[in-house]
């Protein structure tokens, strides 16, 4: 078999409403979806993290740079394919965008495996551990209103999440450290006791701010501390780890197997979030996935972007093992953004209906059993989307 196109397909529409967080606001919802093609008919689908002009640039990546590196070679060779692409990368780009755009091809190379195998890519990488897993809901984005608008309408938002079925929420912080307490406590109460939240600070603190956060979420009895610090910053990340209660995370701007050594030896993070999207696509999740095993620390998904993301995503979580296992292990969670995405929602020939299955399976969503990811795109409605 041998691989005859690559294809880009770079996805956007208006978001009826701006949404932030603590770097910026946005207005766009964007995707990008890569379309690997062979000589024997068997398409291949995967995406890239990346959103707005960042998957503009990516498509050039993906399209002008990888695709003549491997045109002609067959699919199937994942990892000899991964290897040469990351070697005549390296000189140009370990981190950031070169390695978005190689997990967009790689994800799309195990869909074609998972499609030759008549497997889902679950079976192909050791086999189910479980087949449906529970949900956690982020929304509590950030606008462009005072803190005494956003406090009310964060205890709503979570309070909405909770009553959709949803097993846990997830909020974004960023107005500041008084602010973001504000914002915190508000949230605690919309969800009452005895339900876990997290919080999302999408790197904006410094160390000190970290801590002064970190010690009212250990009051409010917030479950984890996401990207508190910068993801250069692994000293600040190492102090916050050993000097708060609570679980810090991130991860998500972490990028191959040597950019996670550094995360995991350096004993950074209580959970682990890698971006099977960003980091190097499958092939190098499951040896980062390794590498966090190797130093006993959970992993919980990143999951950003269309249903593409989320299949491959429910692949991976389904071939998760338990660490270190027992009768009752902490069992991974799917990432589940809330807010308007018709990526999300209205992408697929057949839909995965999360929301739906999380309201009505207690906040659990199945694993699509499908060959490859388990999921086919619209091609009609990629075409609706797709920018000119
Ligand atoms: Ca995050």
């Amino acid at each position: 078999m041998k691989i005859t196109q690559i294809i880009s397909h770079v996805l956007q529409y208006d978001l009826p409403e701006e949404l932030g967080y603590s770097q910026q606001y946005y207005s766009k919802r964007s995707a990008h979806l890569v379309e690997i093609r062979t000589d024997e008919g068997i398409t291949g689908w995967g995406e890239c993290f990346g959103p707005g002009n960042i998957a503009i640039a990516n498509k050039g990546i993906v399209e002008k740079v990888i695709q003549p590196m491997i045109l002609g070679d067959d699919p199937m060779d994942r990892s000899v394919i991964w290897h040469k692409v990351y070697n005549l990368l390296r000189d140009h780009g370990q981190k950031g965008m070169p390695m978005q755009a190689l997990s967009g091809v790689d994800i799309a190379l195990w869909d074609i495996a998972g499609k030759v195998a008549n497997l889902p890519i679950s079976k192909l990488i050791g086999g189910n551990h479980r087949d449906k897993v529970a949900v956690y809901g982020y929304g509590m984005m950030l606008r462009r209103e005072s803190v005494d608008e956003m406090i009310p309408r964060f205890e709503d938002e979570a309070a909405a999440i909770k009553a959709a079925g949803f097993v846990a929420t997830k909020m974004k912080v960023g107005l500041g450290p008084k602010d973001d307490v504000k914002l915190a406590e508000a949230v605690r109460k919309g969800v009452g006791d005895d339900y876990p939240f997290m919080v999302d600070a999408n790197h904006c603190y410094t160390t000190s701010d970290a801590f002064y956060i970190g010690r009212a979420l250990e009051e409010l009895d917030a479950f984890w501390f996401e990207e508190p610090v910068a993801p250069e910053d692994l000293d600040g990340y190492r102090e916050l780890r050993a000097g708060l209660k609570i679980n810090i995370s991130g991860g998500e701007a972490e990028f191959t197997r040597w950019g996670w050594r550094h995360l995991l030896e350096g004993r950074c993070v209580d959970i682990a979030q890698p971006e099977v999207c960003a980091l190097g696509g499958i092939s190098e999740y499951l040896k980062v996935l390794a590498l966090a095993h190797a130093h006993f620390t959970p992993v919980i998904n990143h999951v950003w972007g269309s249903a593409i993301a989320i299949a491959t995503n429910l692949q991976l979580l389904a071939a998760m093992p338990p660490i270190p296992g027992g009768l009752f292990p902490r069992e991974p969670l799917l990432e589940f953004d809330t807010t308007h995405h018709l990526f999300r929602d209205d992408l697929l020939l057949e839909p995965l209906n999360i929301q739906a299955q999380v309201a009505k399976s207690s906040g659990f969503v199945s694993i699509p059993t499908g060959a490859g990811i388990g999921v086919e795109p619209d091609i009609d409605f990629i075409k609706r989307f797709t920018l000119a």
